[in-house]
């Protein structure tokens, strides 16, 4: 009989469960990795999916094809529902998996602040079916206010309003507004699409509250260009189909979309582990779960820290790192090396775009706004797109769209009895 390998199990094949894997191509292991969709998504773009920028096979890629010169790993496409961790197994809605390590990194979902309710009329972005789910509320409300004969409801109709004014909120914002005014601007006879009115709601002080306020002040100010009315310190206290109610006043809407908070994946449940106010699972300085040296947490599922307690950030760069930590230590492990340096976590900078030559990048002391933000922005984020062929096509479709003013998937397709209201 051929010597057993190590099995390592890799829940979650986000940005940081992929790089864990890479991570022991070359180690005598067995590698699985278990993923509720069958693809990776490349989530700082889904918000072009959403407004008709990019097509989902654009920024999403099968993993069974990630992996698939990586002779050691094997791709499930099933739910991780438990895990037993005296029995060492995972429980799946199809499988059970035995592992002697396993690696948690199964992200996070939107939070709406106990209610969950408000979910249907105020979808949030995260996967690919949330996009194209906005994506066609946007189109829709713009056809039915073609059609609308009255004039409140056609007010409505072309409101559309964004609560949560981080990165993703202002994305959005600022992508619609351009749909709105450039993209559309012509395509109707019964409405002028440009006297659509976009809301960014904020129950904070300031958009971008990541960023420095120099930064958060030029994002204020491209918004208010756009024709985006921002009204910080303001929290919503119910959403509906119709529209969301706020602490003073309401606003009628056709379209909502949800970026306000995010809340860890159940990891924390499935271990009965630690974890902080948004689940995440607490972990040590080496991601492991306290108790269980064969089981790490990474990416949004855990509450990484810096040595002096600032928490690590929710973001691609930091899930990337993580994992390709965990997968060298698990390597190091098996090989008899075992390691005792912590993660240490380098923090490369900040980015976001609000539209047509305009974004915020931080890197260091250096800050870069407007079109120069703005290439730099596309730069990285083409850079970072997994298949060659997309960073082609991402390229050729930006700078198409760019010269032109349009966006080239704006499809309504799937109609389902959510989207009306
Ligand atoms: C709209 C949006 C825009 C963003 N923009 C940026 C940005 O510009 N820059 C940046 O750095 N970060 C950005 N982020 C954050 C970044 O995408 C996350 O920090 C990063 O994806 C976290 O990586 P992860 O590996 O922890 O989780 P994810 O990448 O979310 O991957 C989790 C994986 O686990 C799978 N999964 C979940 N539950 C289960 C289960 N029960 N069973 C099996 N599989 C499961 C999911 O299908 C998914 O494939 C953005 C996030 C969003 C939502």
């Amino acid at each position: 009989m051929p010597a057993q390998h190590p099995k390592v199990v890799i829940a979650g094949a986000g940005f940081g469960g992929i790089e864990a894997a890479r991570a022991l191509a070359k180690a005598p292991v067995d590698v699985t990795i278990v993923d509720k969709q069958n693809h990776h998504c490349f989530q700082p773009l889904l918000y072009q999916v959403a407004t008709a920028a990019l097509s989902p096979a654009d920024v999403a890629w099968p993993i069974r094809r990630i992996f698939r010169r990586q002779a050691n790993a094997t791709v499930l496409m099933a739910t991780v529902r438990g895990v037993d961790t005296a029995r060492r197994i995972v429980h799946t809605d199809a499988i059970d998996l035995a592992y002697d390590y396993l690696v948690l990194a199964t992200g996070a979902a939107h939070s709406y602040f106990g209610h969950d309710e408000w979910a249907d009329a105020a979808p949030g972005l995260k996967r690919i079916e949330d996009a194209t789910r906005i994506r066609r509320r946007i189109l829709i409300a713009f056809e039915r206010a073609e059609l609308a004969t009255d004039e409140k409801e056609r007010k409505r109709l072309l409101t559309f309003v964004i609560v949560g004014a981080g990165a993703t909120g202002v994305e959005m914002a600022g992508a619609i507004s351009e749909v709105a005014r450039q993209t559309l601007a012509t395509d109707f006879r019964r409405i002028d699409p440009r006297t659509a009115r976009i809301v960014l709601i904020e129950a904070g002080p300031r958009v971008m509250p990541a960023f420095p306020e120099s930064l958060a002040g030029y994002v204020r100010r491209t918004l208010a260009a756009k024709g985006i009315e921002v009204m910080t310190q303001t929290r919503v206290t119910g959403c509906d189909m119709r529209g969301v109610d706020l602490d003073h006043g309401r606003i009628d809407a056709g379209t909502i979309i949800w970026a306000a908070g995010v809340v860890a994946s159940p990891a924390a449940q499935w271990l009965g582990a630690e974890h902080d106010r948004a689940g995440r699972v607490q972990v040590g300085p080496d991601l492991s779960v306290p108790g269980h040296p064969e089981i790490f947490a990474l990416g949004d599922t855990a509450a990484a820290a810096y040595p002096d307690g600032r928490p690590i950030p929710g973001i691609a760069p930091a899930a990337k790192q993580m994992g390709r930590y965990v997968g060298r230590l698990i390597a190091a492990r098996i090989a008899g090396t075992p390691s005792s340096r912590p993660f240490r976590y380098r923090h490369q900078g900040d980015l976001a775009t609000v539209g047509r030559h305009a974004a915020v990048v931080k890197l260091g002391r250096m800050e870069l706004t407007g079109f120069l933000g703005w290439l730099f922005w596309s730069v990285v984020h083409i850079f970072f797109l997994v298949e060659v062929r997309d960073r082609f096509i991402v390229a050729f479709t930006w700078a198409w769209d760019y010269i032109t003013f349009q966006r080239g998937a704006r499809l309504i397709t799937e109609v389902r009895r959510d989207d009306r209201d």
